[in-house]
Parts: C-alpha cells; sequence; structure tokens
C-alpha cells in the first residue's frame, strides 16, 4: 500500500465522548453529556411526524435538488430558490468550499480557537490552513486577517476565509458593523470567499448581530452556512444550508454527490422551520441555563466570556483534562480544549436545568468547593467578574 504523507498525516475529528461509552466504561448509569452542543429539548415533535410520515417512500431516491426544501428556505431565509445548497451537515458543505475553491497549496484562513471542521477539512482537500491569532477577548480577529492579506508574502494564494458566528468554542461574536466593515476590505481580494458560518445564531441574544441574509444580496464571494444540528434539534439527521451567489451555489452543485441531503432530512427540516414552538421553547431553555452557568461559575471564581451560543467556555484554572476525567467518573461529560490550546479551559453545553444542575455540582466536588447552591445575589456577583480572556 503507498499512501500520500498528505493523507497519512491526517488527525480524524475527536467528537465529544459518546453517552453509551462512558456507561460501559465507569460502570454509570446516570450520564449527562454537556460536551456537543446539542438541543437537549429532543427533536422538534413536527419533524419527527414528518419523518414518521415519509418512512413508507425509504424505498425511492431522495429529491437530488431539495425541492420542497428549496421553497421553504427561499420563504424562511427571504432570498430567492437558487441562492440555496444542502449538505449532509454543514461538515460537508465546508469540505465541498474546501475541495471547490483550493488547488493543493492554495490557502484557508480562519482564526485560532474555532470550529476543528475548517481545519481538518482543508488537510484533507490538500489545502494549507492558517489560524491568526485571537484578540484578547477570544473574539476572531478580523484586522489580523485583513493584514495577512495585505502583507504575508503567501497573501496571493488565498482562497478562503472561514468565520464562525458566533464562534465555537469560544462563543463570542462579531457584530453587523464588524462584519460589513470587513467585507468592505474583502473587495480588494475577490479571489478570496468569506464563509460566515452561523451555526448558532437562533442563540443570539446581542440586538447587534449581523443581518447576514442583507449582505448575500450585496457581496457575491460571501457564503453563509445554517446547520439543523443544533437550534433545530435534528444533530442525527445531518443537514446544513448553505446560502450563496448562484454562482457559487452552481459550483457546489457540480461537486456534491447526488444524493448528499436523505430523504428524511429533507422533510424534517421543512417541519423543524414550521415549529415556532418548539424553537421559542429551545431558546428559553438555553437562555435560562446559560444565566444559571454564569452565575455559579462565577461564584466558583471561575473566569468566562459570556455566550451568543448554546454553551460555555470557561477556566478551570488547572489542568483542564484532569478535570474533564474526573467529571468523567461522576457522570458528566463536558468538552476538553487541549487541541485548540486551550488546556485550562472546558467546553460545556447548556442541558436541561437538571442536567445543568447536575454538572455544577460535579464541578464543585471536582474542584473541591462543596456542594452549596447559589445565594441570592449571585446574578450581581457574575456581573463584576473578569472576562475570560483578560488572563491571556
Ligand atoms: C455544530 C457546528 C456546525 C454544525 O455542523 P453539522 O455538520 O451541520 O452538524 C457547524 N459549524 C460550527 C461552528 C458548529 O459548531
Amino acid at each position: 500500500m503507498k499512501v500520500s504523507p498528505d493523507i497519512q498525516s491526517l488527525a480524524p475529528y475527536i467528537p465529544g465522548k459518546p453517552i453509551e461509552e462512558t456507561r460501559r466504561e465507569f460502570g454509570i448509569k446516570e450520564v449527562y453529556k454537556l460536551a456537543s452542543n446539542e438541543n437537549p429539548m429532543g427533536p422538534s415533535p413536527l419533524a419527527v411526524a414528518a419523518i414518521q410520515k415519509s418512512l413508507p417512500e425509504l424505498n425511492l431516491y431522495p429529491d437530488s435538488n431539495c425541492f420542497e426544501l428549496r421553497r421553504a428556505s427561499a420563504q424562511k431565509f427571504g432570498l430567492s430558490e437558487n441562492f440555496f445548497c444542502f449538505g449532509n451537515g454543514s461538515d460537508e458543505l465546508i469540505d465541498l468550499l474546501s475541495r471547490i475553491f483550493c488547488s493543493p497549496g492554495e490557502i484557508v484562513l480562519t482564526s485560532h480557537c474555532s470550529f476543528a471542521t475548517y481545519k481538518l477539512r482543508a488537510r484533507a482537500s490538500r489545502a494549507e490552513i492558517i489560524e491568526l491569532p485571537m484578540t484578547q477577548k477570544f473574539s476572531i480577529d478580523l484586522t489580523a486577517i485583513v493584514e495577512w492579506l495585505n502583507y504575508h508574502p503567501q497573501r496571493e494564494r488565498a482562497r478562503l476565509v472561514f468565520l464562525a458566528n458566533p464562534n465555537n468554542p469560544t462563543g463570542t461574536y462579531l457584530n453587523h458593523r464588524q462584519i460589513e466593515n470587513f467585507l468592505k476590505e474583502m473587495k480588494q481580494f475577490p479571489d478570496v470567499i468569506v464563509v460566515l458560518d452561523e451555526a448558532y445564531d437562533s442563540f443570539v441574544r446581542a440586538t447587534d448581530f449581523p443581518k447576514s441574509v442583507e449582505l448575500l444580496k450585496e457581496y457575491q464571494n460571501l457564503v453563509v452556512l445554517k446547520t439543523l444540528s443544533k437550534v433545530y434539534g435534528l444533530a442525527g439527521l445531518r443537514l446544513g444550508l448553505l446560502m450563496a451567489h448562484p454562482t457559487i451555489c452552481d459550483l457546489i452543485n457540480r461537486m456534491r454527490l447526488p444524493f448528499n441531503v436523505n430523504s428524511l432530512a429533507q422533510v424534517a427540516a421543512v417541519a423543524a422551520f414550521d415549529d415556532a414552538e418548539y424553537m421559542q421553547k429551545s431558546q428559553q431553555l438555553i437562555w435560562q441555563g446559560l444565566d444559571y452557568f454564569y452565575q455559579q461559575l462565577a461564584l466558583m471564581g471561575l473566569s468566562f466570556s459570556e455566550s451568543q451560543a448554546n454553551f460555555v467556555l470557561f477556566d478551570t484554572g488547572t489542568d483542564a483534562e484532569h478535570i474533564y476525567q474526573e467529571l468523567l467518573k461522576l457522570g458528566v461529560i463536558l468538552r476538553p480544549l487541549s487541541a485548540y490550546q486551550l488546556p485550562q479551559h472546558l467546553r460545556m453545553s447548556v442541558g436541561l436545568m437538571h442536567e445543568n444542575r447536575a454538572a455544577i455540582l460535579a464541578l464543585r466536588k471536582v474542584l473541591d468547593l462543596g456542594s452549596e447552591i447559589a445565594p441570592p445575589d449571585a446574578r450581581k456577583a457574575s456581573k463584576n467578574l473578569p472576562e475570560l480572556g483578560a488572563q491571556l
């Protein structure tokens, strides 16, 4: 067997530890997984009903063009139908973008401490990945990206910029003005596509979050990604959505596999888009859980940054891998981030309220802080806490 060193050197994606595996390894029944930013409410009931209804047609190939889903998406986002492409999760769309826009040796730009898939798919496409440092406040540094494109000796080879907004795993975000100014600057670099990955946009509480659909009408090198895996609770079905100028969608359609989106995902997504009640409940649950986490982390004296997503990144103040292992023994799965050069940090997804409490209690136990619950003025305490990035 002869394998290219490009392939030999690829590292597999490390997902959050599965619940069953944790049960088996530690011999515990009650396991809480707050490691993969999944919707803790289960899938949308309307989506489940739509899936059940379409099961008798599983003998048929799915609609390669996603006709109904395309129509529903166009209506939902207010763009014409030829602005949409769909993928087997947004992971697949990220992969397709790398393969379409990068020849071997060309460059994908992104930020440190961002979604690992950008790097993994760039490498798999034999492109090079450049991860530029974040700002002091754990935010993506757009100025650093523009500077790189202006002055770096290899700037001519840049083809793609991936921006997760809100960012995973930091939970920070870039606002409308920042993104619009960046896109204006990027007009100088017509060979570079900007991808805004908005996997967590439905959890955003900030009022100045970018209106990316408006920006799509003006900037032809912009791509926006959404997913059904987070607020829509359909991570297991695999469906990602891409919005971009029809020229870009046309390229994706040439490159993708003909039946990349299965039929159940198509009907489930259409139903989930209509499930306003589920969406509202999910948001409320996440916001309530986040506020609880802020309060409790502050009480423990741990620093964190405010999150616009459904998870919070916090500094354990010690070796996070050790804390992670100790939490597993108590049946709580969080996400260690040593692969992101954050050896002291853990990412904790918001779960159901009893799961959140279990995670906090376990964390207190492992950090040897006793099991005391919040005094009533804890909310105030969280406001005075230093921001996460301040310690860098
Ligand atoms: C979870 C996540 C996705 C979603 O991936 P899917 O393949 O659609 O499940 C995309 N981008 C980011 C930043 C994420 O955190």
